[in-house]
């Protein structure tokens, strides 16, 4: 693609929004359009939205009220009357002299009154039609950038080519790239925008589906020495040992990862299902499996403390077994070490709980044939691609707890297979869920008190470990300083966050888990943490800054034993969407709802409020609103691959063997 001269200065703001070539230009598409259109003097009604142009003709009028906040009255003539016109908060108008001309955008209130949303000098012509809004940051001007923009893409007409095959295409009626793109930029129309916002998700959606569907096809293959015979009737057997029946969705799950393990293809499995599901035991079923089958398998947590709470629960539940079974994390002595990776190179161990360590280069497995990650939702795409790596054809069950719609997650993890787990058991009850609209205690100290004084522990999360300099949100720091102060004499108050070492961290969560500590001051590090049966109660500042399924996420961890959880979500904010948002976590308990809204809302990427997510960032167009199209892209997908070597694809056949795709996709 040509690039085009840039001042120096255009150049530096355009690189503040990542906008480095003209590719990246082209890009960068609207969040929204605004739709302006001339409303005939006749028709207007209260309440009507209106543009129209006129003069100013007398003093403006100033009024303060509060801190900070004033109204001021334009009278502005027109060819039809002199109108009152009100902006807020715009006090440079108060010096305008009698006679500049003023395009004012606002609603009609009766009476000859308009309350403006904006006034400005630009000609209303050149206001009416749809107008895109990019996201810029106040770095640059609107109108310079859509002149950048124009360049671009005269600069580059004729250059540009199509990814889309031309047969789908005319299939669904879509525009060339280059049409798209100039239609998204610069609309002309309402219904050519929306064939050229449909050709560029569509193209987006086929290349994404394309590419998982490649991926997924790479690593099928046939292999007859992955087959595991799996005696199921001892399975059975176990499972009727177990002190709880099985939901249908835990069996149907065991079904379905046992027989992938039985085949002569390698296993790359998710398994996603809320909180307290009861992934684990299904984990425990294939894990036994693969010993049946004769092979090691190992479980995979994401911190140590997780790790080894798995292990104390699968020594438990296979104590009448005769398994060798070991856990395996970086605090432990050189001594201890040695004698577990022994056992595990000589395959006396059967089953392997661990961290990442699980991974150093010193550890030799005698016969692995299945890797279980846990809390996957903390990986990305790339970390479990790298797992599969690693594995060396072992089969693979990564565990999920931030559960998508099943249709979604077929799409969207598409270079997997998917189990869905979605009914819960024993989730009759309820964990009481509040929004306090301040960023503080005090609102609810009472009822945290009684819930403290009747024996609950506490978590109290925090965004941030440390007051940054700019950062407006609570930090661990002193709210840990705080409270300390606060319940001196009365209750001990512990601090946890990322940056301690593994070993404090361990210690501090034992202490909280052994009833040393009664209120946890934490950041999100807890996400994934041990059951403690007695922490009833969660407070979390800043609520509004974490994502909804972080949120749920967070809340899982209360009420985990025999009582009721309580759930306070404070926030400052008085943003309308932000209260809208954490309503959605009060109101809701079901992790696939709260999931759905925040992909609508958020975006994959942001999902967790990371881009750690493991799904891909998409630059135009939402998962939820454009699902049939992502679904019909992955039939497309689908057909394309099964005859690739068609002189038509040659395209995609390039896109598919250029690795460097892998970052577009991957985090
Ligand atoms: P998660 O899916 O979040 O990892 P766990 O596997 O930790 O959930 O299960 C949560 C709790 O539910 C555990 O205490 C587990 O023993 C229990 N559990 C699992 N399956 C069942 C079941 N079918 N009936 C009753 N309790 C169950
Ligand atoms: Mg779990």
């Amino acid at each position: 693609m040509k690039e085009i001269k840039l001042t120096p200065k255009r150049k530096e703001a355009l690189q503040q929004l990542g906008l480095n070539s003209s590719e990246d230009i082209l890009n960068y598409f609207p969040y929204r359009y605004q739709k302006l259109e001339y409303l005939d003097y006749e028709d207007w009604q209260i309440d009507s939205k209106v543009v129209f142009e006129g003069i100013l003709v007398g003093k403006p009028t100033v009024s303060r009220f509060g801190r900070n906040r004033s109204l001021i009255t334009l009278p502005i003539e027109t060819e039809f009357n002199v109108f009152k016109v009100a902006v807020f908060n715009q006090i440079w108008f108060r010096n305008r002299e009698p006679g500049t001309r003023f395009t004012v955008v606002g609603k009609y209130e009766g009476n000859n009154r308009v309350l403006a949303s904006s006034v400005t000098t630009t000609p209303m012509k050149e206001m009416l039609g749809i107008t895109p809004v990019y996201s810029l940051k106040d770095l640059i001007k609107p109108k310079n950038y859509a002149e950048t923009v124009r360049k671009v893409l005269e600069a580059n007409q004729g250059e540009i080519e199509d990814f889309i095959p031309e047969v789908l295409k005319d299939k669904y009626g879509l525009y060339s790239r280059y049409d798209a793109l100039r239609e998204v930029h610069f609309p002309t129309h309402e219904k050519r925008l929306a064939k050229a916002l449909n050709t560029l998700k569509y193209e987006q959606f086929l290349r994404f589906q394309l590419y998982m569907l490649y991926r997924k096809g790479l690593a099928h293959v046939r292999d007859e020495s992955l087959r595991k015979d799996i005696d199921r009737d001892k399975i059975t057997e176990f499972i009727k040992g177990l002190p709880f029946e099985l939901t249908a969705d835990q069996q149907q799950a065991i079904k379905e990862i046992l027989d992938d393990m039985s085949s002569d293809y390698q296993m790359f499995r998710l398994l996603q299902g809320d909180v307290g599901c009861g992934k684990t035991v299904v984990a425990m079923c294939a894990m036994y499996g693969a010993h049946l089958a004769g092979w090691q398998s190992c479980l995979m947590a994401p911190t140590e403390i997780l790790a080894r709470q798995h292990y104390q629960n699968i020594v438990r539940i296979f104590s009448d077994y005769d398994i060798g079974i070991d856990v395996l994390y970086s605090s432990q002595s050189a001594r201890e070490r040695k004698e577990i990776l022994e056992r595990i190179a000589s395959g006396k161990t059967a089953m392997i709980i661990g961290t990442h360590a699980l991974f150093q280069n010193d550890v030799t497995f005698n016969r692995l044939g299945l890797i279980i990650t846990d809390e996957q939702q903390r990986f990305g795409v790339k970390q479990r691609q790298a797992l599969q790596k690693k594995g060396d054809k072992a089969d693979l069950l990564l565990m999920s707890a931030t559960p998508i719609p099943r249709t979604l997650a077929s799409s969207l993890y598409g270079d997997m297979d998917v189990t869905t787990i979605s009914q819960s058991p024993n989730r009759g009850k309820t964990i009481h869920t509040k929004v306090i609209k301040k960023n503080s205690f005090l609102p609810v100290i009472k009822e945290i008190e009684k819930l403290l004084a009747e024996g609950n522990q506490m978590y109290v999360i925090c965004p941030a470990i440390e007051n940054g300099e700019e950062t407006v949100t609570r930090n661990v720091t002193d709210i840990h300083r705080n409270l300390s102060a606060y319940f001196k004499g009365r209750y001990h108050v512990g601090l946890l966050h990322g940056q301690m070492d593994d070993e404090e961290k361990s210690a501090v969560q034992d202490a909280f888990a052994r009833g040393e500590i009664d209120i946890l001051v934490a950041t999100t590090v807890v996400e994934v943490g041990v059951d403690v049966k007695n922490a009833n109660i969660m407070v979390i500042y800043d609520a509004n800054r974490f994502g909804l399924s972080q949120l749920h996420q967070l809340r899982g961890r209360v009420g985990r034993g025999e009582k009721e959880g309580y759930c306070y979500l404070l926030t400052d904010s008085q943003e309308k969407e932000a209260l809208e948002r954490l309503e959605v976590i009060e109101k809701n308990t079901d992790g696939f709802k709260i999931s759905y809204y925040d992909l609508k809302l958020r975006g994959p990427g942001d999902i967790l409020g990371t881009r750690q997510s493991g799904l891909p960032v998409f630059a135009i167009g939402n998962i939820v609103d454009d699902a049939e199209i992502l679904n019909i892209c992955r039939s497309d997908a689908s057909e394309i691959l099964n005859n690739i070597d068609d002189p038509q694809y040659e395209r995609i056949r390039n896109f598919l063997q250029d690795s460097s795709q892998e970052e577009v996709f991957l985090d």
